[in-house]
């Protein structure tokens, strides 16, 4: 074969770069009688991010398919269950506004659309309580499984609450130890090109040059490879989703016995919204904010009013500032270098989208990989097609978050809701749903970051109003959703009765372990 493509070379150890080493090796080294070799080379002297502690739960696959143990994992990186989020004060302000989007999808998502029925329905339930058990199990705080609940398995789907320093050492320990991976620890000064231009190594003063037929960029918000090497420009969403600024902070839990949330609390504020994350030792907060809307010290004040701590006590804390630039690269395979993670692009973390698409991006590297460098320009062509769509679903999806609100009470809701700063495509989308619920046809793609069941959870949790369909319901289907809506019912309860407490269920895992499968 023509210049087959035997050794990939990843710069950055942070996230993403060892969720791409992990998946790319595991692929490779086990499956393969002649494996890609694959090597990372990270700085000593640049930090990882540190933050990005809320994953979707397609974790569970790209974990399992690494061959980590989830029990490892849970007690290595402090790991918490998520199952959803939940938006505080994002309709109307009030101390009573919340909504929640939770992972399991409503009762028999696959072929029925119950939204139609709960809208056309008499229920006063929110709209994620009547159709799936996962509100319920939240607001409980249960946690998604039991003990004997094999690892990966659920009752209820779940991703996880991590912390990020831990995970990016737990994976390096993992790929290096376990998939072969070659860890170089230096500064990468330089790049040579070869004469076709193509990177040909990464010029490093304490290693020399580290060459390769491949390379991955997640070298974080730097892009040294795509956007610094090879000047792809950067496409800038600020005129739609306005956050650029976050205040992130660890807050130890009052006592060791605390309970820990089992979804995410996202609580908007005047100019942005507020996280919230429990892991097993202590929470990761932080706000998000526009600075074109309100100062850093004022952020910063309803940062400390949401932990209910003086402005002091929060600086004992230790507060960072980190700016985000919302957006992405107007492509993100070129030539012979892929950036995946921050190199690639950032949008506010309202809906943990970044870790996700790192680990589809991964995916399809690791499944599509090109055998040789005369079918790589093919893969690349499809790499970025695919991912100019994904980065435009999720504006999208998180701008619908925005346009929903019926909060006055600042210029950062009031300018949110401006048509001007809405896409087209979500604006085609809004119009359609006033006649009908979204529905699997309105996203056409085999991955959807974010389905049609996202969507009815952030449009009729806020509210939203879908005229009931002119044509009625049939009888059939009337009373299928009879049935479902009861199965639900029993569901819940059955859950609310056989799952326990989400601390407790940690405690037992870090004693005893889960079940191997
Ligand atoms: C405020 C905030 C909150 C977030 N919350 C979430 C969340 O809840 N969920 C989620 O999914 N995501 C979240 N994210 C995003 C998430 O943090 C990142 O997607 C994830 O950590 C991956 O980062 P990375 O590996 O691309 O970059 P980084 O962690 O920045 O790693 C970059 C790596 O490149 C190396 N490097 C850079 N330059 C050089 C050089 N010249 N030579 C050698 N090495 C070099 C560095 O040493 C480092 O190892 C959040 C981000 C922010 C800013």
């Amino acid at each position: 074969m023509s210049d087959p493509i035997n050794s990939v070379v990843i710069l950055g150890g942070g996230t993403a770069g060892w969720i791409t080493a992990g998946t790319l090796a595991a692929r490779f080294n086990r499956e393969q009688e002649e494996p890609v070799r694959v090597t990372l080379v990270e700085s000593p002297n640049v930090p990882t991010i540190g933050v990005g502690e809320g994953t979707w739960p397609t974790m569970r696959s790209t974990l399992k398919k690494m061959g980590v143990r989830e029990t490892d994992f849970i007690r290595e990186c402090n790991v918490g269950f998520k199952q959803g989020a939940k938006f505080a004060r994002w309709t109307t302000g009030a101390d009573d506004d919340f909504y929640y989007h939770p992972l399991v999808q409503p009762e028999g998502f696959h072929n029925h659309n119950l939204a139609t029925h709960w809208l056309g329905g008499s229920t006063s339930e929110s709209f994620s309580n009547a159709v799936c058990p996962q509100e319920a199990l939240c607001e409980h705080n249960r946690a998604p499984k039991q003990i004997g609940t094999p690892e990966y398995a659920a009752v209820a789907n779940y991703a996880y609450h991590l912390d990020a320093g831990k995970f990016a050492g737990f994976l390096q320990r993992h790929c290096t130890e376990n998939l072969g991976v070659r860890h170089i620890l230096a500064d990468v000064t330089g790049i040579e090109e070869s004469e076709t231009g193509d990177i040909a190594a990464l010029k490093t003063e304490a290693h020399g040059k580290v060459s390769g037929d491949l390379f991955v960029d997640c070298s974080g918000f730097g892009s040294r490879l795509l956007g610094g090497h090879y000047k792809v420009p950067f496409r800038s969403c600020k005129d739609v989703l306005f956050i650029d600024s976050a205040l992130a902070v660890q807050v130890p839990y009052e006592r060791e016995d605390s309970p820990i949330a089992t979804h995410t609390i996202s609580t908007a504020q005047s100019a942005g919204w507020v996280w919230d994350i429990g892991l097993q030792s202590r929470r990761g907060v932080g706000h998000v904010f526009s600075s074109a809307h309100t100062s850093d010290s004022a952020a910063y004040g309803e940062l400390a009013r949401y932990l209910k701590v003086s402005e002091g006590e929060l600086d004992r804390l230790g507060v960072r500032k980190i700016p985000i630039v919302p957006g992405h690269r107007e492509k993100f395979w070129h030539r012979n270098c892929v950036a995946i993670g921050l190199s690639a692009g950032f949008l506010e973390p309202l809906e943990a989208s970044a870790l996700v698409l790192v680990e589809i991006s991964a995916n399809m590297l690791a499944e599509q990989f090109p055998a040789s460098r005369a079918a790589m320009d093919v893969v690349a062509r499809r790499f970025n097609e695919t991912f100019l769509y994904r980065w435009d679903r999720i504006i999208d999806f998180l701008k619908l978050h925005y346009v929903l609100t019926k909060r006055t009470d600042s210029r950062f809701w009031i300018d949110n809701c401006d048509p001007a700063t809405i896409p087209d495509s979500l604006q085609e989308l809004l119009t359609l749903w006033r006649y009908q619920p979204p529905w699997h046809d309105d996203f056409d793609r085999a991955v959807e970051v974010f389905p049609a069941a996202s969507y009815q959870y952030v449009l009729y949790g806020m509210g939203f109003e879908t005229q009931p369909a002119a044509h009625g319901v049939s009888r059939a289907s009337l009373e299928q959703a009879g049935q479902l809506f009861q199965q639900k019912g029993k569901a819940t309860q059955q859950m609310l009765a056989g799952l326990e407490t989400h601390r407790n269920l940690i405690n037992k895992i870090c004693r005893h372990g889960l079940q191997q499968i």
